[in-house]
This record gives structure tokens, C-alpha cells and sequence, in this order.
């Protein structure tokens, strides 16, 4: 029986150990933490609010059913979800609000409504959206672009050649502003590149498929919230017998002759055929392979955002909010200058606020609201973290205030902050960044770490930090190309 040994307990190492687990391994995933989830866990705080503790948008949730069924198991019997309608309320500077609704007709129509904007051409606009996800989805995001093998297909050739008419060459928000003459949809549209940690004054108009999955597929809610995810799908590693070692942090990946021979934590040294890495490609190199050579080049790509999450106990209601809610800054240009020139935090920072108590009543106590509420930051570079927590803090009150018409001040029942180095010490992400490296650049796709070594024989990457990218989906994914790699 082939023996496969998982650093991290993150949801892409979750996914890959129930993958190998069904393809006939025996597989220990290693967990540094006393628990599983890495970025998809959760906490409570004193009151009786819950809180997911990182993601909170799901959106391709077939990728969760098909683990089960490749299993033989029902996926309801283990997780269920439902299609989120509306989707998000935006709350823009000037006071306009907008609805997204589920249904991209009815979403147009009130586009048209508030912004003044024709409804066709919102439509217009989420058609190609469609068209350029269906044309490149298959081939960057569900195969590995490291083998040679994948280019030989006629489907890949295809897509290579769409490339540049998708938009390699202007960036997302150029893209947007083509599309629409008002500032508030461009800004809407823009901030679709935040899904993966980057900026779209930067990154390439090929993102402006993004929406899509929101728009045209659709976004969802577990039921019980996102943590339900990495939980259900443990419940069925265990039953397919997967072991999970927690509070067993992985010290060296053991090697031999150009492969992997196992790895060593404090407790023992473990022998394995092969060994995953779920935890960021960066310390996988720095601290478990420290005699190795580094892919330098890889490395040293720029890292995605980071955030502030500010987790607050609320003792009111407020009926005019939504599962996923965004208050838009004055100065989208300067937040992203902000944070991906200066390293820093912009003193009018866009502010999104989760709520699941809407869903979940046992989130929060009867009349209050467990918020979720995030911006988006650089990644740790030695910044001043409680000086730009206390400045970000007082702006986000002072947005929602204005946007709300009301002191939130006061309704802050329960308060925890997780900040960038909080992120890099809990689940060892490089800078505490969410999304591994950006996509702040045409060839972002191709300069992601493969999903194995080139020069250690048996040794493979999943998650967030290598091959397709961040994101609950794309881990999910690599977790596909890791297994296909190893069984073939
Ligand atoms: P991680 O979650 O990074 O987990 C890695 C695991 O490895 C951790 O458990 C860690 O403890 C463990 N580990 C590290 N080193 C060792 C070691 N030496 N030995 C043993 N174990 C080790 N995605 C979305 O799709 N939608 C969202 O709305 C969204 N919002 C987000 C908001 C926040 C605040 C955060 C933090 C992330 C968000 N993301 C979102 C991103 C998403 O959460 C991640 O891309 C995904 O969860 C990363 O999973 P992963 O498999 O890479 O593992």
C-alpha cells in the first residue's frame, strides 16, 4: 500500500489526503495546530457569537460534492449549502446602494436603476465574463502547467491561443472602465480582483472573469457556514481512515538521492513514499528543506494582500444588511497604491462585513450579529500592525456610521482582530498573505510553484500558495492535480 504523508491540515491537504485516502494510500496528514482548517477555521467569542475565522465566500461548490461521490458517499448526508439570493449589498460613497441579485437579469435592471447604466450592458459585460471562464477555466485552473503532457492536448492549444484577445496586455480595471462610463460600476467590477489577493490597476483584464462564478454560476452558504466545509470533509477522511497527527508540526522532509524518504517532526522520524505540502510553498523551502536549492525565482514573487479582520459581537439587527456586504472607499486607486506600493493602509480603506447570524441564528444571541468585518492590507513587511490597526479600526467605524446613519461604536459587544502577522503565525502563510502569490502580472499563472518538485522525487505542493492559486475553489482543484500526479 502506497504511503502518503500531508504537512497541513488546510482544506487543499484535506482534499488531497480524502483523494489519496480513496486511490488506495494510507495517508497521516500532520497538522502544526490543535486542530484542522488552517485559514477555514473558527472561533467564538465570550456572548455566543461564532465566527468563520478566514473564508467567507464560497463559490463553486460542485468541487466540495464530487469528494464525496468519489468516495461512493452521499454529499448531503455529509454537507449541504444553498445558493445565496441577493448575492451582496454594495453601499458606495455617495450613499447609492446596490443590490446584486443571484439572477444577472434582475442584478442589470437595478444597475440600470440605481447607476443609470443599461442593463444590456451589464449583461453584455457578464456574457463575456462567461465566455473567457469557459474558454480558459479548463486549462489553467484544472491541469498542471508544469508538465509538458498538458500541451499537447488540442483543448490547452486552444485556450494558449485565445490568451491574448482574453487581455494579457490591459489590466482588469482598464477593461471595466471600456466597459462602463460610471466610476461606481467600475469600482463594483474592480474589486473582483481582491478574490485572489491582488489589484486591478495591475492585474491582467483575463480577471475580469472573476465575476462570473458570482454572477453566472453563483455564490453560496453552507449551511452551518463555511467551517462546515473543512469539517465535513474531515468526517469523511476519517471513515476512508486517514489519520490526522495535530499538534505535530513537521520540522525536516527527509531526503535521500534526489527523493523524498519522509520527514521528522519532534515526536519521531516518519519514513513515506511520498509527501504533500499543504503549507506555504515559501517555509516548505525555508524551514523543512533548508539544504536544498530554492526555486529563487518562484520564491520572490510578489505576495498577495493580506487582512485586518475585525470579529465583532453586535447588539442590534440591521435589517438593510446581507450575508456579504461592501461599504466602497472614495479612492479605489489610492487603497490598492496604498497597499501594494506603499505597504501600507489607506486612511479610507473599502470595508466588507460578513454576517452569518442571518442564516445561522446560533451565530449570535437573539437580536445581535456576529460581523465579520475585513480590509484588505498589505502583506507583513514589518509594518507598524497596532498602529495601523487602531487607525483602520476608527476608519471602519466612521464608513459603516456614515453609510448606516448610526454609532456602531457602542454596539460592540465582543472584539477580536486578526491581523497579517496573526495570519503567518497561525497557519505559517509567508507575510500572512491570503492568496500566496498575486496575480498582479500577465504570466502570474505561470510563475506559481508546480504542484511538485522538479529536483525531489516524491515531493508535491497543494494549496493556496502553488499551482492554480488561492481560494477555496483553486485549492480544492489543486488537490485534483496533486492526486492525478501521483496515481499516473
Ligand atoms: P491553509 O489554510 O493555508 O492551511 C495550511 C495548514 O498547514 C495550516 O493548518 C497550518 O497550521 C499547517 N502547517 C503549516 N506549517 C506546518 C508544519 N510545519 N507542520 C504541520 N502543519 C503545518 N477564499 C475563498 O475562497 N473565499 C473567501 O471569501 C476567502 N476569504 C478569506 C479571508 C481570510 C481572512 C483568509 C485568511 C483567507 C481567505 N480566503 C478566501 C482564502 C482561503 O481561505 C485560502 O486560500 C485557503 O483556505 C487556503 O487553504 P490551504 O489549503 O492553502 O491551507
Amino acid at each position: 500500500m502506497p504511503s502518503t504523508a500531508i504537512i497541513g491540515a488546510g482544506i487543499g491537504g484535506i482534499a488531497t489526503a480524502v483523494r489519496l485516502a480513496v486511490a488506495g494510500h494510507r495517508v497521516v496528514v500532520f497538522e502544526a495546530q490543535e486542530s484542522f482548517g488552517g485559514k477555514m477555521h473558527q472561533l467564538e467569542l465570550p456572548g455566543g457569537y461564532r465566527f468563520d475565522g478566514g473564508p467567507s465566500l464560497f463559490t463553486l461548490p460542485h468541487l466540495v460534492d464530487e469528494l464525496f461521490r468519489l468516495a461512493g458517499r452521499r454529499p448531503a448526508d455529509y454537507f449541504r449549502y444553498q445558493r445565496l439570493d441577493p448575492i451582496t449589498e454594495y453601499f458606495f460613497a455617495d450613499g447609492t446602494r446596490v443590490t446584486a441579485w443571484a439572477d444577472e437579469k434582475k442584478f442589470a435592471r437595478e444597475v440600470e436603476e440605481k447607476l443609470n447604466v443599461p442593463a444590456a450592458d451589464v449583461l453584455a459585460f457578464l456574457a463575456r465574463s462567461g465566455r473567457a471562464y469557459d474558454a480558459t477555466a479548463g486549462t489553467f485552473l484544472q491541469k498542471s502547467l508544469h508538465k509538458a503532457g498538458t500541451y499537447l492536448s488540442p483543448e490547452v492549444l486552444k485556450a494558449l491561443a485565445a490568451l491574448p484577445q482574453l487581455g494579457l496586455t490591459s489590466t482588469m480595471h482598464q477593461r471595466h472602465e471600456a466597459a462602463f462610463s460610471d466610476p461606481r460600476l467600475v469600482q463594483l467590477f474592480d474589486r473582483f480582483a481582491t478574490y485572489n489577493g491582488s489589484d486591478p490597476y495591475q492585474a491582467p483584464a483575463t480577471l475580469s472573469m472573476i465575476p462570473h462564478l458570482e454572477h453566472g454560476i453563483g455564490a453560496f452558504y453552507p449551511e452551518g457556514g463555511i467551517y462546515a466545509i473543512a469539517q465535513s470533509l474531515v468526517r469523511l477522511a476519517e471513515e476512508l481512515g486517514v489519520e490526522f497527527r495535530y499538534n505535530e508540526p513537521v520540522r525536516e522532509i527527509t531526503t535521500e538521492n534526489g527523493r523524498v524518504t519522509g520527514l521528522r517532526t519532534d515526536q519521531d522520524t516518519y519514513p513515506f513514499g511520498q509527501v504533500v505540502s499543504n503549507m506555504d510553498v515559501v517555509p516548505t523551502y525555508r524551514h523543512l528543506l533548508p539544504t536544498q536549492p530554492a526555486p529563487e525565482r518562484t520564491l520572490s514573487q510578489p505576495r498577495s494582500s493580506s487582512a485586518l479582520i475585525f470579529y465583532w459581537g453586535i447588539a442590534r439587527r440591521f435589517s438593510e444588511l446581507g450575508v456579504h456586504n461592501i461599504f466602497f472607499s472614495e479612492d479605489y486607486k489610492r487603497e490598492f497604491e496604498a497597499i501594494f506600493q506603499e505597504q501600507t493602509v489607506s486612511s479610507d480603506p473599502t470595508v466588507y462585513v460578513n454576517i452569518t447570524s442571518g442564516h445561522t441564528p446560533t451565530d449570535a444571541p437573539e437580536g445581535h450579529e456576529n460581523w465579520f468585518v475585513m480590509v484588505n492590507v498589505p502583506h507583513d513587511q514589518g509594518q507598524d500592525w497596532p498602529a495601523l490597526v487602531a487607525q483602520t479600526r476608527a476608519a471602519v467605524i466612521r464608513r459603516v456610521n456614515r453609510a448606516l446613519g448610526t454609532d456602531i461604536g457602542p454596539l460592540i459587544w465582543a472584539e477580536h482582530v486578526w491581523d497579517p502577522p496573526g495570519i503567518a503565525a497561525r497557519t505559517s502563510s509567508f507575510g500572512g498573505a491570503l492568496y500566496g502569490s498575486s496575480s498582479n502580472n500577465a504570466l502570474a499563472a505561470f510563475l506559481r510553484h508546480p504542484n511538485f518538485s522538479r529536483r525531489l522525487k516524491g515531493l508535491y505542493f497543494c494549496g493556496g500558495s502553488v499551482h492554480p492559486g488561492g481560494g477555496i475553489p483553486l485549492c480544492l482543484l489543486s488537490a485534483r492535480i496533486v492526486s492525478d500526479l501521483i496515481s499516473n
